[in-house]
């Protein structure tokens, strides 16, 4: 009996452990593939591993359920839940993760970091802000520490990664006075008349108005035609300094003849207004049967008459500019719509004959009223930038009123033949516009009762002696 309870437990010894070994043998593990507790930067890509269950056959068939979500634009830790469930057996494990910020907030300092300080004065907080990508504007947040030449801007996100920034002040004035000129730049001034200054002022950074400091000098003959400067200088407390200048330009409003060879006997056939289909070619003729050259003052007409500008420049006449639109309310309202309207011809006849012509006429000459309608004092001012840009501007002392008195071709003869003078440089005003027969007419008989009287022609060049009338506005 008693041999046979041994037997018994000895059985039952062996029989139980077997069979629970053999029993947790088929009930699977269930583990997590990669680590308990996972880590993933904001913003960043969480990658589910998840998890395997397998028994010691390796039977790994299981269905395992997975249950929780990972929002990785929330700073926070999240749990997910893996569950597999079979027949009465159940097992979960967890695993943990956190979704972590770490990138620190910026701070921007307005005025950089490095200021400069007008001396013994305080600074004044030029301003800053603070952003963060998890936060947003946490500006309000800054924590500002300060000492007389140090200022630290230090600021914390709400996953405590935080940001200093440090603003060096230097007690020193960097910035030169500003000097600001009343009335132009640049001043035309008629010889003789007195210069009176339109006024200044100056003001510094630090120091403020700094007009009793400014030094004028300059060295101005109004008596004597030229360009002047007038210097301003000022220097503040700290010795920085500005200069600027004024120009002042002193001109000849009575007659503005160009310094030449006095060529007398000298006769300088203009043409003005042209060129023109009926006229200009037959003035051609003419000046080409009698070896005559002269200047054809031009304006801007149809491209088929080109050909005409051509054709006298290749047989050896100036072309010379009158403005393209010949129009006074147009060309005399301002300065800038002159010259726009000079360089237009400029242009067409350069792109005609290939030489840039420097030798113009005003449309009513120099002298001319009409245009104080428009801009008073413009003519003053055109006749010293014309020269300023390199033109010479001819204006005529014979009329042959072939525009306005001469009513047929013996007017304008006797008008020329009446004018000219063996003891000036004559410079001719007729026209080549359509229709002029009076002038065409009489041009035949001019050339060759002023060749019998020993008189020259020729056409206008750099070397010619200018001739100008006196500006009246
Ligand atoms: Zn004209």
């Amino acid at each position: 009996m008693k041999k046979f309870l041994i037997v018994i437990i000895t059985v039952l010894g062996i029989l139980i452990p077997l069979t629970l070994s053999i029993y947790f043998a088929f009930i699977p593990n269930l583990e997590l593939k990669g680590s308990k507790n996972q880590k993933v930067v904001l913003n960043n890509e969480y990658k589910e591993l998840g998890a395997s269950a397998e028994n010691l056959f390796g039977k790994d068939n299981y269905k395992i359920e997975v249950q929780g979500k990972v929002d990785t634009n929330k700073v926070g830790t999240y749990k997910i839940k893996y569950t597999y469930k079979d027949g009465l057996i159940k097992k979960s494990v967890v695993r943990n993760v956190k979704v972590i910020d770490e990138e620190s907030p910026i701070i921007t300092l307005e005025g950089g970091e490095e200021v400069f300080v007008c001396p013994n004065t305080e600074y004044e907080e030029l301003g800053y802000n603070a952003t963060d990508n998890y936060d947003g504007d946490i500006t309000d947040k800054v924590k500002i520490t300060k000492t007389d030449s140090l200022i630290k801007y230090t600021v914390k996100d709400t996953s405590s990664n935080t940001t200093t920034i440090e603003r060096n002040l230097k007690y020193e004035d960097k910035e030169s006075p500003i000097i600001t000129l009343s009335g132009n730049e640049s001043i035309s001034l008629p010889l003789g008349q007195a210069y009176k200054e339109p006024g200044y002022s100056a003001i510094d950074n630090c120091d403020g108005d700094l007009n009793k400091e400014v030094k004028v000098t300059n060295n101005i003959d109004v008596n004597k035609v030229g360009n002047y400067e007038i210097k301003y200088t000022v220097i503040d407390k700290s010795g920085n300094e500005t200069s600027i200048t004024r120009t002042v330009k002193v001109y000849n409003n009575k007659v503005q003849i160009k310094q030449g060879i006095y060529k007398s006997s000298m006769i300088y056939l203009t043409f003005d207004d042209g060129p023109s289909a009926s006229i200009t070619p037959k003035v051609l003729d003419i000046l080409k049967e009698t070896g005559v050259k002269a200047t054809f003052f031009v304006t801007c007409k149809s491209d088929s008459l080109n050909y005409l500008i051509k054709r006298a420049h290749d047989e050896g006449h100036t072309i010379a500019l009158h403005t393209c639109s010949h129009n006074y309310s147009q060309i005399y309202k301002s300065e800038t719509a002159f010259f726009d309207d000079l360089y237009t011809i400029s242009n067409k006849v350069k792109s005609i004959t290939g030489v840039e012509s420097k030798i113009t006429r005003f449309p009513g000459g120099s002298s001319n009223t009409v245009s104080r309608q428009y801009n008073s004092g413009i003519m003053s001012r055109l006749v010293s930038q014309m020269n300023e840009k390199g033109f010479t501007y001819f204006d005529w002392n014979v009329g042959s009123g072939d525009a306005g008195g001469a009513s047929n071709k013996n007017d304008v003869y006797n008008n020329v033949i009446k004018g000219i003078s063996p003891t000036k440089t004559n410079v001719v005003l007729m026209h080549d516009f359509e229709n002029n027969y009076k002038t065409l007419n009489a041009l035949k008989d001019i050339i060759t009762t002023c060749k019998n009287a020993g008189y020259t022609f020729a056409a206008i060049d750099s070397n010619t002696p200018q001739i100008a009338h006196g500006v009246n506005n």
